[in-house]
This record gives C-alpha cells, structure tokens and sequence, in this order.
C-alpha cells in the first residue's frame, strides 16, 4: 500500500513525512510501565494511543519490531537519584520479594492492556534482564569522555556533554533556564554539575536489588536502560521512540544525552508524545492519588464514577481524541462513548443481516469514505477524525436497514471490508458482546425470537410486547422484516 503517512515529530517540531530509515522495516521503542504498582487509566491511554500507531503501521504493511520495556529495577523515589527505591518499598510493605512484586504487576498490566484490546509488542524486555548491556553501555560513555566516577556511582557530564551537543534539542528549552531551576550543589553532593544524571548508583547497605559493576555494587540510573534496550534490539538508531508526554523533560533527553555520548548518532528519527488523560484537568498519576484502575472503571467501583464501563467504550473513548490532545475524564464524556461504540458495533452487525434491496450501484460513495478515511490516519493518526467518516457509514447502513436508502450488495461487501480494516483492525474495537460468544447469542436470541412469534399468532400481544420492550431496556432491539424478525444492539 502507498505510504502517505504524516507524523508528528517532536524534535522537529513539524509535522514530517514518515520514511523509515529500512524501509519496509520500522524500529519503534515505546518506554513501558513501571511495574511496582498497578497501571492507572492514564498510562494506558499512552499504550492504547501506540497500539493504534502500531496497528497502522501494519496495516500499511511495514514490518514493525515494537520493543516495549518493563521498567522493574532502578526507580528511586526522587527524581534526583535519591530516595528509598520504589520496588523495595512495595516489597516491604506487601511483605514479598521485589521480584514477586515485579512478577505480579507485569501480569496485572498484561491483563489490562489484553483487555483493552492491545496487540503485544515484537519484545518486552526488562531492565533486570539488561544489567550487562547497561554496564557495557556506561563503560562506553566514560571512555568517550562523557562521565566520571564518584564515590562508586557513575555520573553524566552535561557540562562536557553541551560543549559540543544540544542537550535541550527535545524540548527546546533554555539550558540557562534549566540550570536556574536545579538546586545548587551541596558539599555533600558526588557530582559536579547541577544537571548531571546518574547511571549507575552505588547501593546503600539496605537496597536490596543490586548487582556487581567496576564501580560498586550498585544498580542502574533511571534512564540508561532505555537507552540500552533500544540501540540492543533496533540498532543505534532507530524510526520512532515514543512514551508519555511527561517523560520528555527529563527521560528522553538524558536518553538522547546518553546515546549521542555512546554511540555518536541520534538515537530516534522520529520522536513521538502521547498527551495525558486527566481528570479535573489534573494529569491523572501515581502519585497525585486521582489514577483510577482500570478494573475500578469497568465495574464502577469508585467514588467518582457513577457507573461501570466496558474495556471497549474506554477503548472508544479513548480513540475519539487525538493522541496529542489531552483527554478528561468525565462520566458523561464516558456515557456519550458508551453510546457512540454501541451506534458503531450495531451497524457492523447489521451489516452481516442486510440484503440488497437495489441491483444498481447505491448512492453512497464508498471509495470516498475510504479516501477520506486514509487521509485522517495519513495525518499523524487522527483518530478522532477517522470516527466522525465512520459515523457517515452508520448513518447510511441505518437508513438503509431503515428501508430509507437503497443498497446493492456490491455496497453491502465494501462497506463491510471498510469497517473491517478502520474500525477493528486499525481503532482495534470489538464488540464486547458479540465477540466473546456470538454463536450462542444468536441461538438464544433465535429462541426468544419464536416464543415470541408464537405469542403473536396467539394473539397474546401483551407477552410479545413485553418480550420487544424489556429486550429494548436490555439494549436489543427486534425488528419485523418481510424475512422474519431481526435483532441488534442498540
Ligand atoms: P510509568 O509507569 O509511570 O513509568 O508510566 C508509564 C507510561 O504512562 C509513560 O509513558 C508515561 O508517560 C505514561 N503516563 C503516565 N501518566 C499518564 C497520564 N495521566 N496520561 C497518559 N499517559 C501517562
Ligand atoms: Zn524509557
């Protein structure tokens, strides 16, 4: 397929032409969770907003390596490189070993995101899986000169490091600016400059997570293990690394730092920023304590939620805003999804019951809606965009089922493929209901549907208008055609 695809750069700025550096191959890092404690709806807007990426990357055919890590060693409290270190913490208070704490919360995020829908990336490697190759990788930055030992822990010298890069190309910031609002040096400090990172810390006597390096026994900084993974899986450099947009600042600045420093080219063509779900207009997080879990929202059970939604009408909800807007929650934005996918998923399962009432081409301009379907996606995946053409579709399909537009069944097989690709393969939506056992729906609805009939023929109107209006209350509704009656959701 032609690719017209425009992306959004963060280092750039633009928006630019997507051409990979190996084309048909596309590398894309995605910095993944850290799995200390459960993931909240916010960091699963940012891996559902890559699925979409990823799923259209494939439907344009390039053959995507997805490298997503598991952040499981290495997170302090601060974001200084100080403070208890977050998985030992968890340890403690849950009365586990750090490792089962990781084990347990990699499955917890593995079954959320399967419930969103997700595909999994090509590999997910772990930090604690990558100790040597972040060794390896220190080693290199200090004999290119760009960091130094203090007291057993491994510093980067952005002073060293500015002299001949741009440390702020990512965000465009001041340097001057930045270094105003970094704390001065105390005596008590190892490093040397305000903004230097860490990338290997000596461990105190109580930090449990710890392995053996020419420097001390210690563990790694926050952000060399991103660094590492990628430019081990997708090469020096690669097409598109992603994450949150709140990681910018910080983590993939000192990613760009430590890789320039390492390996002398810049480690992404294209960056790319997810915004944040908020709720409020607060970014929803860990730590502010307003993050709902995914399961809260799927059964409803949370002060702030009126009602229980399902993983699909999230998953819609979250499609219906372009990845770089940020996204509030609210209950009625929720209600307003909810009812948006249920229109969407019952017009695709009227299509499998419609038939042609026309032999002539119908009036509707399939191959357009395609175009114009292309054309949103092709504009730095804009999803929202997408949905308002599909809804055209359900327009045309409900008045069509409605007997209020003519459809010939050349329509019927296009319109079908178009939701097929836009809707399932690229938005990634199923239908809840159906899918999980829609052979033994049908069948049930196929026994409700004769009691019925046999109510009618027995004059027993009360019982089959009953049957229609608690169906309906139910979210099905009956339809009596000249081929027997039909359902759908509504
Ligand atoms: P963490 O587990 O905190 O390292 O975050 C995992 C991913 O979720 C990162 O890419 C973050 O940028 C992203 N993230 C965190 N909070 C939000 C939010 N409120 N909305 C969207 N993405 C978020
Ligand atoms: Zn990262």
């Amino acid at each position: 397929m032609e690719n017209n695809l425009v992306l959004y750069n963060t280092l750039t700025r633009t928006k630019e032409k997507f051409e990979p550096l190996n084309a048909p191959f596309v590398g894309m890092y995605v910095c993944g969770p850290t799995v200390y404690s459960d993931v909240h709806l916010g960091n699963c807007r940012t891996f559902v907003s890559f699925d979409l990426i990823f799923r259209y990357l494939l439907h344009l055919g390039f053959k995507v390596r997805y490298v997503r890590n598991i952040t499981d060693a290495g997170h302090l409290e601060g974001d200084r490189d100080e403070g208890d270190d977050k998985f030992a913490k968890k340890a403690k208070l849950e009365q586990l070993e750090p490792m089962e704490i990781v084990q347990k919360y990699t499955l917890g995020f593995h079954d959320v995101l399967r419930l969103f829908n997700t595909l999994p990336p090509s590999i997910e490697p772990t930090a604690t899986g990558h100790i040597s190759e972040q060794i390896e990788m220190v080693k290199q930055i200090i004999d290119n000169g760009f960091a130094y030992e203090s007291n057993g822990t491994v510093y980067f010298d952005v002073e060293k490091y500015v002299q001949s890069n741009d440390y702020t190309v990512l965000t465009n910031r001041k340097l001057e600016d930045m270094l105003n609002n970094t704390r001065e040096l105390g005596g008590q400090d190892e490093k040397r400059g305000r903004l230097d990172f860490a990338l290997w810390i000596k461990a105190k006597p109580e930090h449990i997570m710890r392995w053996p390096a020419p420097w001390s026994v210690g563990f790694p900084g926050w952000h060399i293990e991103c660094s590492a993974m990628s430019s081990k899986y997708l090469g020096a450099q690669f097409d598109i690394h992603g994450g949150g947009m709140d990681l910018a600042a910080t983590h993939h600045t000192n990613e760009i730092a430590q890789s320039e420093a390492c390996n002398h080219v810049h480690p992404a063509k294209y960056w790319m920023h997810t915004n944040m779900l908020t709720v409020n207009g607060a970014r929803m997080s860990k730590s502010a304590g307003n993050g709902f879990l995914p399961h809260q929202l799927f059964t409803g059970d949370h002060p702030l939620l009126t009602r229980g939604y399902s993983p699909m009408s999230v998953r819609f909800f979250m499609m219906q805003a372009h990845y770089r807007s940020t996204l509030d929650f609210s209950n009625e934005a929720l209600d307003a999804a909810d009812k948006g996918y249920k229109r969407l998923m019952s017009a695709i399962a009227l299509l499998d019951k419609m038939k042609a009432t026309d032999s002539k081409p119908s009036s509707f301009d399939c191959a357009a809606t395609r175009d114009r379907c292309y054309a949103a996606m092709n504009d730095d995946f804009n999803s929202p965009v997408l949905i308002a053409e599909l809804f055209e579709v359900v327009r045309f399909v409900n008045a069509a089922y409605d007997g209020k537009a003519k459809i010939d069944s050349q329509t019927i097989t296009e319109i079908k493929s178009l939701m097929q690709h836009f809707v399932c393969d690229i938005l990634g939506l199923k239908d809840d209901l159906l899918t999980q056992d829609n052979g033994s729906l049908d069948e049930l609805m196929q026994i409700i549907i004769n009691i019925r009939n046999e109510a009618k023929a027995n004059k027993d109107f009360t019982t089959s208008d009953r049957i229609r209006e608690e169906l309906s209350a139910a979210g099905i509704q009956l339809k009596d055609s000249k081929d027997g009656t039909l359902w759908n959701k509504i």
